[in-house]
């Protein structure tokens, strides 16, 4: 043997990272599942099923293949990587770039060696060059890039259906009694059990642990949601907790799909004929555009961009995040029992209720932060830092993002069926039954107005707080259902 390859629990694909020139012959195959990892916070248990039993089903399919497999358990992975060098002679170790900060810097110390990260469509030095030319980091600039650099959805230098973006026809509120397509079930096997007792966890049927099952969530994606995906992408309805969502993210995110795959076949389905253009530009916008971006900006960024809280926020994480119990709001009692149950909501109720709620109350952003990695099935450090302080709680004042997105009652009870059996009044601003997404936001701009008011995009709605005769009984409602919240009663 020459080599061992360390393969982290998000490098699970045969034929990229290290393993992509791997031989049975020479290379023996490192696992380390850490304690660090598996008992270190309070993360979600079908989260830790999740990827320990990916990962092991993948150990297996390696050793069925010729690899010399060790998976081994240990305190840290560096602990588990010495035992395993120890064992093979102190070959030496090659691992694909980890994709945090933190575990860059550990392996690095320890002497492991990289190979490129090419687990995405955008080498990092190509997204730090892009970066290093902007005065503002634009998204929709990166996208248009992106779509001409990658050829795709292009007609010439043009893009197809002659706008880059459909989103405008892509914000239709929930059709009523929506009930859609059956979901997709996965059923359990051996592994997943052995994992699900360790981890104390019964599972659901909602993930797939193995390639082919995530092979087999994508292709139920493009042939019953693909078409539908874009007009409903943003509604929110506790008829129907998926919606037209492809739910592909954990796969993306521990490679059992590479990204390439999953827009090779979007294309292959809009050939077709069949899936128009606004449901195509905006499911390959969220790959090629949001997620790329997402991890080049972490990456461009740095490690200390994840300490920033240029809003001053300190209020502690709500009580109602980890006890659904503690609120009387409809859409955050639905979308945390939503999270417990399955470790997964989509995009908009995770920056238009859960972001908006912790920005427009001035929750500290780390703790926020913290919470967030621990309960979704797809967090990840480089996918959930610029998400949440920069798009979700504007704690890098700007960085990222233009502008704040707050906002009150009424988005909510635009794009829901949240509001109608909920004690609170979206359209209330004072009062006891005045919704408290409504009357915080008008607090949020207050307590802002003097930073916002220079900002072009925010001074419309600042300029708004001059019309509300009732800004002083609303700043002192706003105080009350700041305790409320504290205290789980609202
Ligand atoms: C505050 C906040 C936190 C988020 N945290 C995460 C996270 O920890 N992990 C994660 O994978 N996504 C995160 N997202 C992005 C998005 O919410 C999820 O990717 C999506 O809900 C996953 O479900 P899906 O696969 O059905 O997505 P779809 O709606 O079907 O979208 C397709 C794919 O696009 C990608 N994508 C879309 N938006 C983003 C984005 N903003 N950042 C990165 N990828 C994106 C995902 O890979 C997703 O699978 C976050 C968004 C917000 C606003």
């Amino acid at each position: 043997m020459k080599r061992i390859l360390y393969i982290p629990f998000d490098h699970l694909h045969r034929n990229f990272g290290a393993l992509k020139e791997a031989d049975p012959k020479n290379d023996v195959i490192a696992f380390v599942e850490s304690a660090r990892m598996t008992t270190g916070r309070n993360w979600h248990k079908e989260r830790l099923f999740f990827l320990i039993s990916s990962a092991r089903h993948f150990a297996q399919s390696l050793e069925e293949e010729g690899f010399t497999v060790e998976y081994i358990k240990a305190a840290t992975t560096i602990g588990g990587l010495d035992a395993i060098k120890k064992k093979h002679k102190g070959l030496p170790i090659t691992s694909a770039e980890p994709s945090s900060f933190r575990q860059y810097e550990a392996l690095e110390k320890y002497g492991v060696s990289f190979v490129p990260n090419d687990f995405f469509l955008t080498p990092r030095p190509l997204f730090h060059q892009w970066a290093s030319e902007q005065k503002s980091y634009l998204m929709e600039n990166f996208y248009r890039k992106q779509r001409t650099r990658l050829n795709i959805l292009m007609e010439g230098k043009d893009p197809v259906g002659g706008s880059w973006n459909f989103d405008k026809e892509n914000r239709l509120p929930p059709p009523k009694k929506y009930e859609g397509p059956a979901y997709l079930e996965h059923k359990r096997d051996a592994i997943d059990l052995e994992v699900a007792e360790e981890v104390g966890h019964t599972p659901t049927t909602t993930w797939a642990t193995t390639r082919k099952g995530a092979l087999a969530q994508m292709r139920n994606f493009f042939d019953n949601h693909f078409a539908e995906f874009g007009p409903l992408e943003d509604a929110m309805t506790t008829d129907n907790w998926a919606l037209h969502h492809s739910l592909l993210s954990p796969y993306l995110n521990n490679n059992l799909l590479h990204p390439a795959e999953v827009i090779h076949a979007a294309v292959k389905a809009f050939n077709t004929g069949t899936v128009p253009i606004e449901s195509a530009e905006g499911f390959i916008r969220q790959l090629i555009g949001w997620r790329e971006y997402v991890n080049g900006m972490y990456w461009f960024l740095g490690p200390d961009y994840r300490e920033n809280n240029q809003l001053q926020a300190s209020i502690k994480l709500l009580p109602l995040f980890t006890d659904p119990s503690k609120t009387q709001m409809n859409c955050m009692k639905q979308t945390v029992t939503d999270i417990n149950d399955r470790a997964w909501v989509h995009h908009i109720p995770r920056l238009m209720l859960l972001s908006n709620l912790a920005l427009i109350t001035g929750t500290n952003p780390q703790q926020f932060l913290d919470w967030m990695r621990e309960v979704f099935i797809d967090a990840s450090e480089w996918v959930m830092v610029p998400n949440v302080i920069g798009m979700g709680v504007h704690a890098d004042g700007g960085q990222m993002m233009t502008k704040p997105y707050a906002a009150g009652g009424a988005y909510i009870s635009r794009m829901s069926n949240f509001c109608k059996p909920c004690v609170y009044d979206p359209k209330l601003r004072v009062g006891e039954t005045a919704c408290p997404f409504t009357t915080l936001y008008w607090d949020f701009l207050d307590r802002h107005k003097e930073a916002f008011a220079k900002n072009h995009r925010m001074s419309q709605q600042v300029f708004g707080l001059k019309r509300l005769s009732d800004l002083p009984e609303l700043k002192e409602r706003a105080q009350e259902v700041l305790e409320g919240l504290e205290q789980g009663k609202i």
